[in-house]
């Protein structure tokens, strides 16, 4: 099997972790023929000839000054050249990459090259015949080749051996690619980011209190929780869009703050049309055009929105954490770099499109976060949870930061944070984490924060309404 790897390097010069692990899976797939493709300046040239030392046979590099700025839109129609040159029956992406954090170009690829999909790929299956993939979630998916998926961690990249020979890196400019050099790089971007901000998102006044006060706490915030009203928009902007539509429920409250024209698409209703959706709502699209389309960040949103956007030619937001409205435009603000920096984000094509940050749905009421720090009590503390869930009460539910995942303490289904869930139960009971904002991106919406850590120099508190400065030994041994 002929096998394109999308890989990207990183501002520090490694591979983005997700690329790793699309190599990997590509590597464990018997008699594959792998071929490393990167778009980036020169300096990619090195990393892709150390890359083929693991068993690719060739890589190919995308370097032209006319490359450079591209958004997912362009970059998937440049890289799109090369996969249509390198016929593959199939492409792996990873996910995201980690300074980007769309997870857009994946599905926007596989439309602008013609290729089936299958995202968020956990384990590849079957290979012969048909390709087969276990999801993060939605199962087993099954599609023909010539197909593309995007992968989550699913494995670890290996080390390349002593012996390993090099294999031959080509270079490729737009002119051999064959590029309409106006679709690529900076020109062919429609999204353009306007401004960026330190992120002080999620910042709460934390109260540091006695472990005594532990239940009476949790209690409180569940009750708060249902006390909660809905939340309007803090600041109304004087003049709103026009014809916003809306893919999913749950950003209508956004959708609502710069618009007072919506209409709602049936999430359901366009999940059950399958593949089809996407050419019907596209000619729907051009036939109305809206001025701007908000889409649910749920997993079949983010791989549909990226290949709507592709037939449409329009640029797509990711993971929108605000909107704002001067009538015409819409400014969109997302988090970018780790969630380190808020970008201020504006689209020049129609329509304006963006995936809203919507939390996953989830009926626990409280949330026991495990961190490495929690490593220890790791069975006292699953025996706490289950014991909450005996006595009927509030629901409890257990999730685990990326370093526990990585010790090997729960399953990367509970990762909460940047690369992976987001949560926002009423309260988040977060144990022997430091509090990352890689971690911190996953659970700032959460309703009542509570950190139990013994450092209180811990980033954690930065983000707890409350803080237990303790060993989880001596609250729950
Ligand atoms: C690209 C990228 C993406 C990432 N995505 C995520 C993500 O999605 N989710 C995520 O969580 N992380 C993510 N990370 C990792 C993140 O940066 C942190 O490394 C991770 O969150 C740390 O996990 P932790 O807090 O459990 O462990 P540590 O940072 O090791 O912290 C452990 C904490 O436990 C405390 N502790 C020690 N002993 C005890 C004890 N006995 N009782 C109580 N507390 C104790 C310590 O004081 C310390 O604060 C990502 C990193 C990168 C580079």
């Amino acid at each position: 099997m002929r096998i394109v790897v999308c890989v990207k390097q990183t501002v520090a010069g490694d591979i983005n972790p997700f690329d790793a692990c699309a190599y990997e899976a590509a590597l464990q797939i018997p008699e594959s023929e792998i071929i490393l493709l990167s778009m980036g300046p020169e300096k990619t040239y090195e990393f892709l000839v150390n890359l083929t030392r693991l068993g690719a046979k060739e890589a190919y590099l995308l370097c032209d000054r006319a490359f450079a700025g591209a958004d997912t839109l362009a970059t998937a129609y440049t890289l799109s050249l090369a996969v249509k040159k390198l016929a593959p029956d199939l492409v792996i992406c990873g996910r995201q990459t980690i300074d980007g954090d769309t997870g857009q170009t994946g599905p926007s690829l596989a439309m602008t090259a013609g290729l089936s999909l299958i995202t968020n790929v956990m384990q590849i299956k079957q290979t012969e015949g048909q390709l087969c993939c276990v999801t993060r979630d939605r199962g087993e998916q099954y599609v023909n080749y010539p197909a593309l998926i995007t992968v989550e961690r699913m494995n670890r990249l290996r080390l390349p051996s002593i012996r390993s020979k090099r294999g031959k890196v080509i270079r490729w400019n737009a002119q051999e690619l064959g590029a309409d050099t106006k679709k690529c790089g900076i020109k062919g971007s429609p999204t353009k980011v306007l401004a960026s901000f330190a992120n002080e998102d999620g910042k709460r006044k934390c109260r540091f209190v006695d472990t005594s006060m532990l239940d009476a706490l949790i209690e409180e915030g569940v009750q708060k929780e249902k006390e909660r009203t809905e939340q309007g928009a803090e600041r109304l902007p004087e003049k709103k869009l026009k014809k916003v539509w809306i893919v999913g429920g749950k950003c209508k409250q956004m959708a609502q703050n710069i618009s007072d024209d919506i209409r709602v698409i049936d999430r359901e209703a366009a999940e059950s049309m399958g593949q089809s959706f996407i050419r019907w709502f596209v000619s729907m699209v051009e036939k109305e055009q809206p001025a701007a389309i908000l889409w649910d960040s749920d997993f079949w949103s983010k791989q549909t929105a990226p290949q709507v956007a592709a037939l449409l030619r329009t640029g797509l937001c990711a993971d929108c954490t605000a909107l704002e409205t001067d009538g015409e435009h819409l400014y969109m603000y997302r988090p970018a770099f780790s969630g380190n920096v808020i970008a201020k984000i504006s689209c020049a094509a129609r329509p304006q499109m963006a995936t809203i940050r919507t939390p996953a749905d989830g009926a626990a009421d409280i949330i026991c976060a495990f961190g490495k720090g929690a490593k220890n009590v790791q069975p006292l503390l699953e025996a706490y949870v289950q014991r909450k869930n005996s006595e009927k009460g509030p629901r409890w539910e257990i999730a685990a930061s990326r370093a526990a995942v990585d010790a090997e303490m729960l399953p990367y289904e509970m990762q909460v944070g940047l690369t992976g869930r987001s949560v926002n139960p009423p309260v988040y009971l977060a144990v022997g984490i430091s509090g990352a904002v890689h971690h911190i991106e996953g659970m700032k919406q959460a309703g009542t924060v509570i950190a139990v850590n013994p450092d209180r120099k811990a980033p954690i508190f930065e983000y707890a309404d409350y803080g237990i400065l303790a060993a989880a030994e001596e609250i729950f041994s």
